[in-house]
């Protein structure tokens, strides 16, 4: 730690704004970098594992073959595709307005434009938390399954899959630990913002064929706003704070089956991870919604005692 005294300084920006505004819009650059950073890791993992298991023959046949070993291999591709699809949102919304700030230098924006702008800069605030949160844990989920593909050669250094395993490990950490991406993400799901974020992808339409999904991600959604509506009437912090990862987990799946089911209206290339991802997202909600629905804040007490300790 750098402790000054009366050294000569000059202040850049202004005063009062350098956390809330100057440092916040640091970190959020900072966690978007991070999040591709862990789109390319899951993006490298998937790409070993797949390789090594249509190389690799056990029993007489290609260890892809093997359904347990398929679905690995499926799942990762669904959470690659998933936090890519993330993050492309969150920066087209960081795009539009930063636009908006470039525009402000050369003339006043328009009382609309400005609005845009707000609308936007608030999506981009919500959506950075999710993206760097969700891929970076995505990118440490298929790089652990990259080695399990890999078997015993996976933990030898004679593979990449190692060196994609620490590489992964980092970036749930760094730019701010996972646990921190909800402390900076649980106010979009208190205040609604999430929600109308969902049903504003509910409304747009999808193909035919895939309205199935859309009314399966809005049982999902419900089963959110059920859990966000019992949290947040207990009116207890320590219960939120508690709850708060699985409230974050579940709007974040929601919101990636929706931008899945947007590029799976468009191309038929993410048709199949929509629904593996979909698939997989009611099986993560569900559990969280279960988990929250039979909690109350007495049951805070055994955390408590396990650890010898308060929460806080
Ligand atoms: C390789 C590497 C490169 C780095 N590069 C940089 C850099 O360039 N610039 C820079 O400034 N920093 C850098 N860092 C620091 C990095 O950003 C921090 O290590 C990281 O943000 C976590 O902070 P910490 O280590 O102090 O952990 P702590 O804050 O001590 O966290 C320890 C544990 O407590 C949990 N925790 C802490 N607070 C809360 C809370 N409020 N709610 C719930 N859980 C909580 C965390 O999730 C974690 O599990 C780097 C670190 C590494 C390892």
């Amino acid at each position: 730690e750098l402790v000054f005294k009366n050294a000569k300084a000059e202040l850049c920006g202004d005063r009062k704004l350098g956390l809330i505004k100057y440092v916040m819009a640091l970190m959020n650059g900072a966690r978007l970098g991070i999040a591709a950073q862990s789109v390319g890791i899951s993006q490298a993992a998937y790409n070993e594992a797949l390789a090594y298991a249509k190389d690799r023959r056990q029993f007489g046949k290609a260890i892809i073959e093997f359904p347990a070993v398929a679905e690995i291999l499926s799942l990762m591709k669904a959470k690659l595709d998933a936090s890519r699809a993330l993050l492309y949102e969150t920066t087209r919304f960081v795009d539009i307005y930063k636009a908006f700030d470039d525009i402000a230098k050369e003339r006043k924006l328009t009382p609309e434009e400005r609005t845009e702008q707000k609308t936007f800069a608030k999506l981009a605030d919500s959506f950075t938390p999710l993206s760097k949160g969700m891929s970076s844990e995505f990118a440490n989920q298929n790089a652990y399954d990259c080695i399990q593909i890999h078997g015993g050669s996976g933990f030898m250094k004679d593979y990449t899959c190692e060196r994609l395993y620490r590489d992964a490990r980092i970036t749930s950490i760094y730019e701010g630990t996972t646990q921190l991406q909800v402390v900076a993400a649980i106010r979009y799901a208190t205040t609604g913002a999430y929600l109308a974020r969902i049903r504003e992808y509910e409304a747009m339409p999808v193909a035919s064929e895939l309205e199935d999904i859309k009314s399966r991600l809005k049982d999902l959604a419900n089963k959110y706003a059920t859990a966000v509506e019992q949290v947040t009437e207990a009116k207890d912090q320590e219960l939120l704070d508690f709850c708060a990862r699985r409230l974050v987990e579940m709007a974040a799946h929601t919101l990636m089956g929706h931008l899945l089911l947007q590029e799976a209206s468009n191309s038929e290339l993410f048709f199949a991870s929509t629904q593996i991802y979909v698939r997989y997202a009611e099986a993560e909600v569900e559990k969280h919604a279960a988990f929250i629905k039979k909690f109350n804040k007495e049951d805070l007490v055994h955390y408590k005692k396990s650890n010898g300790t308060t929460i806080r």
